[in-house]
């Protein structure tokens, strides 16, 4: 019987992540970022506001200000890719002076694949029935032998610390493993991702629960500016710029100078016949009936105004 604790996200077949203990939220991300203007009285929407600023300008250190510890156990295996992640504090469960547990890692059948043909670094397509069978009784009978082993070593008195290599790297190490929201977002955009190996995976999902519920608008900003946001490399900058028509660049810059008239009506209503020139001081170029056509529309969508005139900045100098 594998004793997984009450508050313990489980993980493959006996691997779970645990929370036991983090230090701040999106609070201290904030307080950290004001510092040098005191605490203020900020609404909640504007620290919302003021972590997307610090996110989408990789302004990173106040994210370092929230700590999570958890406790985890998973096959070896997946540790092994897991400390490169060397910004981490962990204490392992040690071989040297403790027994090891029979506890090995068997994959289930759903997640046994042929090497892929595309990805050297992955699987891909439906293994048949009776090899996925072979992979699970190889798995067990490595596991098993190794383990008799082991304890037969132990039993004679052998070293610990050398009986304990001839075991497999589905084995299950534990360990307490501390990080700071940063590295942490850095890990879970790393081993989250399609690209990493799934067992890993499982525990990175695992972890990024925690993280959504300690700093929820860290994590929607991580999602919508690293995880989901995109950046051009010179090249391909360059090929916009050059294959880009003016006249999307123009359309798009309107419909902001709409999102931003919307958006600064909406967090301090204006009078009605205020709301074209504000429009216009937008850069809006409709004249006043399309206007407001379009405003009586509803169609307009509120954001976050620092963030749409940066990407109107941005948009500009894509027009040649
Ligand atoms: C899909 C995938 C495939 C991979 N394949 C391989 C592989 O085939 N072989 C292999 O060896 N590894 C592989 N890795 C591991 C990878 O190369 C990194 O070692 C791992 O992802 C840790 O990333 P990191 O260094 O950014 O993270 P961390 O060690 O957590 O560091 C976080 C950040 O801190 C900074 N930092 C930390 N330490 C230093 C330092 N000493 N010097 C300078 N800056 C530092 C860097 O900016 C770094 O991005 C793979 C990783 C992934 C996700």
């Amino acid at each position: 019987m594998i004793e997984i604790p009450k508050d313990a996200i489980l993980c493959l077949d006996k691997g779970f992540v645990r929370l036991v203990d983090s230090m701040g939220g999106d609070d201290a991300i904030v307080q950290a970022a004001r510092v040098s203007y005191g605490k203020g009285t900020a609404k909640v929407s504007q620290d919302r506001g003021l972590i997307r600023y610090l996110m989408r300008h990789r302004h990173t250190t106040p994210f370092e200000m929230v700590e999570f510890k958890f406790h985890c156990k998973m096959p070896i295996f997946v540790a092994r890719q897991w400390v490169r992640h060397r910004t981490a504090n962990i204490n392992e469960y040690s071989l040297r002076y403790s027994e090891a547990r029979d506890e090995f890692y068997t994959p289930d059948p759903e997640h046994i694949e042929f090497q892929s043909a595309l990805n050297k670094q992955g699987r891909m397509g439906e293994v048949p029935e009776e090899l996925k069978q072979k992979v699970q009784d190889y798995f067990k009978e490595i596991s098993e032998r190794s383990f008799a082993m082991y304890a037969e070593l132990n039993e004679a008195g052998v070293a610990r610390e050398l009986a304990r290599a001839i075991l497999p790297v589905n084995l299950y190490t534990e360990w307490y493993w501390k990080n700071d929201l940063h590295n942490l977002l850095h890990f879970v955009g790393l081993r989250s991702d399609s690209h990493a190996q799934y067992e890993i995976r499982v525990f990175s999902d695992a972890m990024a629960e925690s993280i959504k519920k300690v700093a929820p608008f860290a994590w929607e900003a991580y999602q919508d500016y690293v995880v989901s946001g995109l950046r051009f490399s010179q090249i391909e900058k360059g090929m916009l710029e050059k294959r880009l028509p003016g006249r999307v660049i123009d359309d798009i810059c309107e419909d902001l100078a709409y999102q931003i008239t919307a958006t600064l009506h909406h967090n301090k209503p204006r009078k009605e016949e205020d709301l074209f020139p504000l429009y216009q001081k937008q850069g809006g170029s409709d004249i006043e009936s399309d206007f407001r056509l379009k405003w009586d529309s509803g169609e307009i969508e509120t954001g976050n105004v620092r963030e749409m005139r940066e990407f109107k900045i941005k948009l500009k100098r894509l027009k040649k």
